[in-house]
């Protein structure tokens, strides 16, 4: 089986990992990094500015843990070193590891120029074809850059231009109040920058539950950030030294700099899918089938240009499917990716993760779910932690008592709800979390209490 996979970011390392593990011929072409975007500009860099923001931010609590006052100072050179580092450590690990299953990493710009046949281009000249059994599509996406933004990279910045920063901003306006806005608003924030949002809605997350997004608001609020709510931003003017963006409304908000998180496109441009024959949607992603078939059957897509579920958890799992299938394990039709279980969290203070059915869903539904909820300030470890913000919620249905989902606002929320993602996959009952015998004191233990 000789498969060809474009993309090395989570879809397609994955992919050609668990290949090259089953025995396939692979070849792993990747114009830039290993990693993919995932790790040169999304994840793993914001995880990482954000790690630093939040040891920052303890540092800022000390007096309540029994310190006197720190006062951190950030040292932006280090702090760009360390995030170039943590990505250079990660994409060797895994180059290595590909390179050690097999997988032979072709440098280059891949196009496909024939249902099984990819062109590769390493720099102005096709210099090899390669001739494939399968081929996976792993391009991902690049930030959506309106055409009202002239995007300079100096003031007016998509997210890949903000990692690591050139400066840190005085005055941030952030353009966008989905996930990856209010990650950007928390990072910035930590590191000192003034920062206004501009919500297009009438709540940040609008597509969270109503009484998570407004923990995260009123902790922003607590925190000087200026909440722009209902305002679409429809232009960015350039006075001298700062910017200015202009709303629907009428609002004009200023600041030093501007940073748009408005979404995504996908990377499915020059790839020569319509010499391969793989349909293209009008929003540019390649539709799938559930083993990420396109319509042409050995062509697969996975990741963001599959237009599922954009993260690289989903991606990477989406990539090891792909695998399997192309080398005849396909038979377990119960194991299909169901992406309603997918767990997701925003890296934010405090932490946000959810999985599953939320409250509002079921309402909106009219399916009856039984809700529990224990505020983090009755558990032990987030008070010995001198944090207890925020608080866990469980939604179970009454008549089985199997866990359909939840959500959690506090600190490691993003580690928890793991454990909430693992009762769901595995119809698990609220008993079977309630009477686990969890480690003590832990924050774990708000999830047991919750499921009493
Ligand atoms: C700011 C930000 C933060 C995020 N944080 C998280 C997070 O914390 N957790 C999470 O799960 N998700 C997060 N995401 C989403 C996540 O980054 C994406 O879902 C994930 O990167 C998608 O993986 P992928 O494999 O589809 O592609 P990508 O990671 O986008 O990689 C695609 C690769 O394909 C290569 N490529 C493209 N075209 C070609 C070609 N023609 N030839 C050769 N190579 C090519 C590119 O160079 C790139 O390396 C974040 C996104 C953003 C924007």
């Amino acid at each position: 089986m000789r498969f060809v996979v474009i993309g090395g970011g989570p879809a397609g390392v994955r992919a050609a990992s668990t290949a090259a593990r089953l025995g396939a011929e692979v070849v792993l072409v990747e114009r830039d990094v290993i990693g993919g975007a995932a790790n040169l500009w999304d994840c793993i860099p914001s995880k990482a500015i954000i790690s630093t923001g939040a040891l920052v931010s303890r540092a800022r609590r000390a007096e309540l843990l029994g310190l006197g006052p720190l006062t951190p100072e950030v040292d932006l050179d280090a702090l760009t070193r360390r995030v170039q580092e943590v990505s250079g450590r990660l994409a060797l690990s895994m180059t290595q590891q590909l390179e050690s299953q097999g997988v032979r990493i072709a440098r280059a710009t891949a196009r496909m120029t024939g249902p099984h046949r990819v062109e590769l281009d390493p720099g102005g000249d096709v210099t090899e074809v390669l001739d494939a059994d399968a081929v996976l599509l792993a391009t991902g996406s690049s930030p959506r850059v309106p055409d009202w933004a002239a995007v300079d990279g100096e003031r007016v910045l998509t997210t890949r231009q903000a990692y690591p920063p050139p400066v840190i901003p005085e005055n941030l306006v952030v353009i966008g109040s989905g996930v990856t806005g209010v990650e950007f608003v928390h990072m910035f924030r930590s590191l000192g920058s003034a920062v206004t949002l501009i919500v297009s809605r009438q709540q940040v997350l609008p597509a969270k539950d109503p009484e998570v997004a407004a923990a995260l608001e009123a902790d922003f609020l607590a925190r000087g950030v200026k909440l722009c709510i209902g305002a679409r931003a429809v232009g960015i003017d350039r006075p001298d030294g700062g910017v200015a963006v202009r709303c629907d409304d009428g609002r004009v908000i200023c600041g030093s700099h501007a940073l748009i998180c408005i979404g995504s496109v996908p990377g499915s441009e020059g790839l020569g899918l319509d010499r391969a024959g793989v349909i293209v949607n009008d929003g540019g992603y390649v539709p799938v089938n559930h083993h990420c078939q396109t319509n042409v059957a050995h062509i697969y897509a996975a990741g963001d240009l599959a237009g599922r579920l954009p993260l690289a958890s989903v991606a990477a799992v989406q990539g090891h499917k792909v695998a399997e299938h192309v080398m005849g394990l396909h038979t377990r039709e119960h194991r299909h990716l169901d992406y309603d279980k997918a767990a997701s969290a925003i890296f934010t203070e405090p932490e946000i993760a959810d999985v599953g059915l939320a409250e509002a869903e079921a309402f909106a539904l009219g399916r009856k779910i039984r809700v529990t909820k224990v505020p983090y300030a009755a558990n032990a470890r987030a008070l010995i932690d001198g944090d207890s913000r925020g608080f866990v919620k469980l939604v179970s249905d009454p008549a089985t008592g199997i866990v359909l989902g939840g959500s959690i606002v506090g600190a490691h929320a993003a580690e928890l709800v793991s454990i909430i993602a693992l009762a769901v996959t595995a119809n698990l009952r609220v008993i079977d979390l309630a009477e686990s015998l969890f480690v003590h004191p832990t924050l774990a233990e708000a999830l047991a209490e919750a499921a009493e």
